[in-house]
């Protein structure tokens, strides 16, 4: 048996979410890709849709939806939406950010801060990566140091999503030297202009997303600013990078589905030989092996949404499915444009864009490098 089944309620909420994209965010996505601008006024508009606070319950401002539940409107999402950048943005809000403040926030930064957040009236970005700590991002330099009730933030966050319109910063702070993951790390939620948003980066793809630097100097928080307990911060983060590894790859697979179908109609229409391209075997083979990758991927993503929030060892189907599913885009986006050959290079057809943002899921969430890591280090044990 499956170890999950897809509802009449799934089905649904993706033609509703496939309807939203066809009526709300179909258009413009190809300028402001060139602008490198972030659109506000979709994301306000998934933000009507509760599209940023999806897990959240009702009571707190979220739609109270199931992590496959989510998994599915994301991947309608990503099938909808031709916006690459708006999809990280959302996701990284969401996944790294709503998730860990909803499952360890106080009931006050409930309060002060989940509606908002659900609703996208506030954005909010993740902090944890440092120009010197990347795939090992618990050998941070930036401190919290004890001061009076509360503390002292110096440090500097690179590669930051959302970082130059964010409202708010989840920043994780080393709070005892000497410790990392276990007890080292504590996470801080600061108010901009608490934090300083830094420069932007000029990126290969997602270029409607903000990626960036957060500054913090010498930032004085009070308690109430700590997210979790004290020292707690590693476990929480590593638990929204599941979230993350899992959910986001659910955005990814939309994209796979969106690519397979240009892939299809071209290889039908354009002929070569007086034949359509499609009865040549290298084409077809091509195409039915982005089949065999979404499909794969969607197994994958759906086995790890339904284990989490139930299992530890979701850690390890988040590892695989971010591994497998963002290379499979990779590769899906660079046999699109095999398919469509010169056409496939041009901006107009979409699919060089799609490669360009395919590339940033390698990295993002830890690289695939880092995901082989923790594959191995749970089947070796050493
Ligand atoms: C589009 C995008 C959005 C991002 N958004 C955010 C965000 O919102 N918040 C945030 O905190 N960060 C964010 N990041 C940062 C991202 O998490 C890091 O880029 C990533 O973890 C890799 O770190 P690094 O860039 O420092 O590379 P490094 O860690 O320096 O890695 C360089 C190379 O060495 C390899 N490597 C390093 N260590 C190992 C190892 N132990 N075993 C095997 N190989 C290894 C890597 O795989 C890579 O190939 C984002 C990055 C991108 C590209």
């Amino acid at each position: 048996m499956m170890p999950f089944s897809l509802t009449n309620d799934h089905k649904e909420l993706r033609k509703g979410i496939l309807a939203f994209c066809r009526s709300e965010l179909s258009e413009g996505a190809e300028e402001r890709d060139r602008a490198g601008v972030f659109p506000r006024d979709l994301w306000n508009k998934c933000g009507e849709m509760g599209l940023q606070g999806m897990p959240v319950p009702e009571e707190k401002g979220g739609l109270g939806l199931d992590p496959l539940s989510c998994a599915v409107a994301l991947e309608a999402l990503g099938r909808g939406c031709p916006d690459g950048g708006l999809l990280m943005a959302i996701s990284a809000h969401l996944l790294a950010n709503v998730v860990p403040i909803w499952k360890h926030g106080s009931e006050a930064q409930h309060e002060k801060y989940l509606a908002d957040l659900c609703s996208g009236r506030s954005i909010c970005a993740v902090g944890m990566t440092e120009p010197s700590a990347g795939s090992d991002p618990y050998d941070m330099a930036t401190k919290a140091v004890p001061d009076g009730d509360g503390w002292i933030i110096t440090g500097r966050k690179t590669f930051i999503s959302n970082a130059t319109v964010a409202d708010l910063a989840l920043v994780y702070a080393r709070t005892e030297e000497g410790k990392g993951y276990h007890g080292g790390v504590t996470a801080f939620l600061l108010e901009h202009p608490q934090f300083e948003r830094g420069q932007a980066f000029d990126t290969m793809g997602l270029r409607t997303c903000s990626i960036g630097e957060l500054v913090l100097d010498e930032v004085r928080v009070g308690p109430e600013a700590v997210v979790g307990r004290v020292g707690a911060g590693g476990p929480m983060f590593f638990e929204s990078m599941n979230w993350e590894r899992t959910l986001l790859v659910a955005c990814h697979m939309g994209v796979m589905d969106r690519l397979l179908d240009k892939a299809v109609r071209y290889a039908r229409t354009r002929t070569s030989g007086g034949v359509p391209i499609g009865k040549h075997q290298a084409v077809s083979h091509r195409i039915a092996n982005m089949k065999v990758q979404l499909e794969a991927a969607r197994l994958l993503t759906y086995k790890a949404a339904t284990k989490l929030d139930q299992s530890h060892d979701v850690a390890l189907d988040a590892a695989i499915a971010k591994l497998f599913v963002s290379e499979s885009l990779v590769s899906c986006a660079l046999d699109t444009i095999r398919t469509l050959g010169g056409y496939g290079y041009t901006a107009e057809y979409e699919v060089e864009r799609a490669l360009r943002d395919a590339v940033g899921g390698i990295l993002y969430s830890g690289t695939s490098d880092l995901q082989r890591v923790l594959i191995a280090r749970w089947l070796l044990g050493i």
